[in-house]
Order: C-alpha cells, then sequence, then structure tokens
C-alpha cells in the first residue's frame, strides 16, 4: 500500500463491492466511489475522474456508509471493561450513586477523546454521546473539546445524572453553553437533551425539560423501556402531552407494552437499539421483533464501554442473532418450525447505517452512498486475512464474517480518517496519556477494596440439579 492519501485532493475507490444504501438498497460489483471534497460526487462502474485524483485499490473489498452509533455513553469507555459482569443495578449504583460524581472535567475528556478515536477506527463515523454525567458546565465544555479534536461526526446528547432534568437544563449557564457551542449549524457537531422519565411522579416535572427542547428546537433522547426504571407510564405522560415526535429518540425500547410501541409509531420516533446491552444488562428482551411488528424505526447503538466496545459489527450480529432467537423459541413454544427467517443481515445493515441517519435527522447528510451526500464511508478490505473471501453474499458477510480489524479505511466528511488499517490525524498516545491519569486518579479515589469490589460483584450461588443418571443402583 502507498502513503495515506493527501487531504484537499479528489479520491476515488475503484473496483469495490459497493453496499449503497440507497433506496433500492443497490449493490454494485467492480464499482467506484469518487469523493471530491466534502461530497460523493460519483457512484459506478468505471468512473471518469478529474485530474489529480487519488486512486484507492478496492478490489476484494466492500465499501458502504460509515456506521451510525445512536446511543454511546462516550465518557464511560475510560471505565473500559470494568463492569463486564455488572447488571444493570450494579451500573445504577457504581455511577449514580457511588461514584459518577468522582469525575472530573478532565475524566470525560479522556473517556470521550478515547472513545471518538475508537469509533472512527471501528468504522463508525457518526456517534451519538450520550453524556449524562456533565455536572458543571467544565464537564460539558471538555466533553466538547474532545468531540471537535477528533475527525468524526458527533452529536452531544448533554445529560445530567447528578441533578433532576428540569432543574438543569433551566439554568442560565446551560442556554448559554448551547448557544456557545452550537450556535451556527454544524453537522459534523449536532446537539441532543438527554433525560429520562421514571414513573416516580405523576405530575410530571420533565415537562419543563421538554419544554427547554422544543424551545432549543433540539431533539430528545430517552432511555425508555428499561425494566422497572422508565416504564409505560413515562411513554403515556409524553404522549399525553404532546412531547413525542418524529426527533425523539427511545433508547433501549424494551419491555414495553403495545399501547406504547403504538404511540410511538403513531408520532413517527425512531428506537436505538443496544442488543449486546439489553441482553447482559437486563432492560428487556431487545425488542426488534416487537419494532417491525409496530413500524418502528431503528438504530443501533453500543451503549457504555463500562461492558461493550464501539464495536457495530458486533451490534449487528448480537441484533440479528437476538431476534432469530425469539422467532424459534415463540415458534417452538407453539410447537412449530421456523423455516424461513423474517429478519434479514441486509436489513440489520440497513439500521446501522441508513437507520442512524434517519433517527438523527441527518438522513439527507450521511448514510449512505449517493451523489450529493456528505462523504462518510468505510472500506472493508484486509488482504491478510482468510475471512475475505470468497465475498459471495455481501450483506451476509458484513454482519457474520467481517469484524472492526477489516477496516481498511474510513472516510468522514470527505477527509480520509484511517487508512490501510491507520488511523490518519488522531493522536493515540495523548488519549492514552489522558486515561492513563483518570484511572489512575480514580482508584485513588476509590481505594482498592472499592475498586476490586466495585469489578467483581458477588455471584449468587448456583445449586447444581440432582441427576438421576449418577444414581449407584445396590442390590439387597
Ligand atoms: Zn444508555
Amino acid at each position: 500500500m502507498t502513503a495515506a492519501p493527501e487531504q484537499g485532493r479528489p479520491v476515488v475507490f475503484r473496483n469495490a463491492t459497493v453496499l449503497t444504501m440507497d433506496d433500492a438498497h443497490q449493490v454494485l460489483h467492480d464499482a467506484d466511489v469518487l469523493i471530491e471534497g466534502e461530497r460523493i460526487s460519483a457512484v459506478g462502474q468505471q468512473l471518469q475522474v478529474p485530474a489529480g485524483t487519488q486512486e484507492l485499490d478496492a478490489a476484494g473489498g466492500i465499501v458502504m456508509p460509515g456506521m451510525i452509533d445512536t446511543h454511546r455513553h462516550m465518557w464511560q469507555t475510560a471505565m473500559r471493561g470494568y463492569g463486564a459482569d455488572w447488571t444493570l443495578t450494579q451500573y445504577f449504583v457504581w455511577n449514580y450513586l457511588q461514584w459518577g460524581k468522582s469525575f472530573r472535567p478532565q475524566d470525560i475528556y479522556a473517556g470521550n477523546l478515547l472513545s471518538a478515536i475508537e469509533a472512527i477506527d471501528a468504522g463508525v463515523t457518526t456517534t451519538v454521546d450520550w453524556s449524562h454525567n456533565l455536572h458543571t458546565i467544565d464537564h460539558a465544555e471538555a466533553a466538547v473539546d474532545a468531540l471537535t479534536e477528533i475527525p468524526g461526526r458527533f452529536v452531544l446528547a448533554y445529560g445530567n445524572i447528578q441533578a433532576a432534568p428540569w432543574e438543569w437544563s433551566a439554568a442560565p449557564e446551560f442556554r448559554d453553553f448551547v448557544a456557545r457551542r452550537f450556535s451556527g449549524g454544524n453537522d459534523m457537531l449536532g446537539f441532543q437533551i438527554a433525560f429520562d422519565v421514571p414513573p416516580a411522579s405523576p405530575d410530571f416535572p420533565e415537562q419543563a425539560a421538554f419544554e427547554v427542547a422544543r424551545d432549543l428546537n433540539v431533539p430528545v433522547t430517552t432511555h425508555a423501556g428499561v425494566w422497572k426504571v422508565t416504564t409505560d407510564e413515562g411513554i403515556r405522560l409524553m404522549h399525553e402531552h404532546g412531547f413525542m415526535n418524529e426527533r425523539t429518540i427511545y433508547v433501549h425500547a424494551a419491555s414495553l407494552s403495545a399501547d406504547s410501541y403504538h404511540r410511538i409509531a403513531a408520532t413517527g420516533g425512531h428506537a436505538s437499539l443496544s442488543t449486546e446491552s439489553e441482553q447482559s444488562a437486563g432492560q428487556g428482551y431487545p425488542p426488534t421483533w416487537k419494532l417491525r411488528e409496530h413500524g418502528i424505526g431503528v438504530s443501533l447503538s453500543m451503549d457504555t464501554s463500562v461492558w461493550w466496545s464501539a464495536d457495530l459489527f458486533s451490534a449487528m450480529r448480537a441484533t440479528l442473532s437476538a431476534d432469530r432467537a425469539r422467532e424459534h423459541l415463540e415458534a417452538h413454544a407453539r410447537d412449530e418450525t421456523v423455516t424461513h427467517h423474517k429478519l434479514r443481515a441486509e436489513q440489520v445493515v440497513d439500521w446501522a447505517t441508513r437507520g442512524g441517519a434517519r433517527a438523527l435527522g441527518l438522513d439527507s447528510v450521511t448514510g449512505s452512498l449517493e451523489v450529493g451526500k456528505k462523504a462518510d464511508l468505510i472500506l472493508i478490505k484486509n488482504d491478510e486475512s482468510p475471512v475475505m473471501f470468497p465475498l459471495l453474499n455481501p450483506y451476509g458477510h458484513v454482519v457474520f464474517q467481517a469484524q472492526r480489524g477489516d477496516v481498511h479505511t474510513v472516510v468522514v466528511n470527505g477527509r480520509v480518517v484511517k487508512y490501510d488499517h491507520k488511523l490518519v490525524g488522531s493522536d493515540l498516545a495523548k488519549a492514552r496519556s489522558a486515561i492513563e491519569q483518570t484511572v489512575e486518579y480514580l482508584r485513588g479515589v476509590l481505594g482498592p477494596e472499592a475498586w476490586n469490589d466495585g469489578m467483581h460483584p458477588e455471584i449468587p450461588e448456583t445449586r447444581v440439579l440432582d441427576n438421576p443418571y449418577t444414581y449407584t443402583y445396590t442390590q439387597d
């Protein structure tokens, strides 16, 4: 491979299998994608290109839109893997009640910086930073500083678990921050308001926060349908007060009644599914099987690196498997056999790309490879891998065969940010040193005992069943 393409000159990917993810889901073989400036200027076979265009050999590879993660608590990447054995209850206790407040602005920065780099490395070109530990404006500034330092497309979903949403969203310094950092319509850095509607209070104090969102003309993203935490009651209150619309994002959307799904569908909202999270943490069974029935738009997300990583290949795989597992399970309960799957790999690739763009209101900007859209795309190609051939079923290949190590090149907004499996323009060493300082600080705050106890929750006793085949028979 040659050196990374120079910035500022057109780039053409040559001879790829191209998943356009346009409305017709066209798949082109031996096809090219031309990028000029920030945008895709041509998609097709044997393209004529302007003089000076840099040619990238994509033969044997797949070019597809960059993936979109619609819900990720990026600050928590500083605690990568720490809670691998947690349930949601342990997560809440650790982050909300015990230690979340210990995070300083520089710790939010460190987590976000690493998470942002990880996203683009994994081919995730747009990420929503569901940033719910912004307990001062300095924390919020730090979050945005990190997001603007890394050449990905981001959305800051502003939240604060340390105070009530109707309080922090009413603070003048919050409005000030939004005006200062989010004026001027920049599609590289969007804004949402992030809070939940637990059933604690029937007089719906969250109304004030929804009104702030309406006033600022920004979407609300909310953890909905989280088992025993956010329920049908929250959906009903939102709906009856007129705060559900096509820009609202319902994270998880599991454990809800048909009535709630009808309310979401009727108002055009989208779900953000974190299948691995729902499976492990306990929000409810990953609900694609329900969302499909109700005609609700699906996007994918990875939730938090306390358990998982920024890997949307993993999200696609888990989502397809969970949906199919449910279908088989329900059929078997009726003594039936599923002979044809309803959910296909193709649909899951759509959810990981276009579905995210639709959910974020960015469908005219990104999510598919079409002329005029911003150039957010990835090349999956790994000549050293025995898994890259034969390439027979491109959607199936993306979902069940490829992995993030196979992401060869990543382009965001026309700029090559990864090439030949190496990051371009992101300072991983800086992120490493920021993270080391954060981990050292948090370890000190917790002390060795709390640090260890937090990572290793007690294991409930499992009683091994009596086994009739291990009995010994004695004759008398
Ligand atoms: Zn979450």
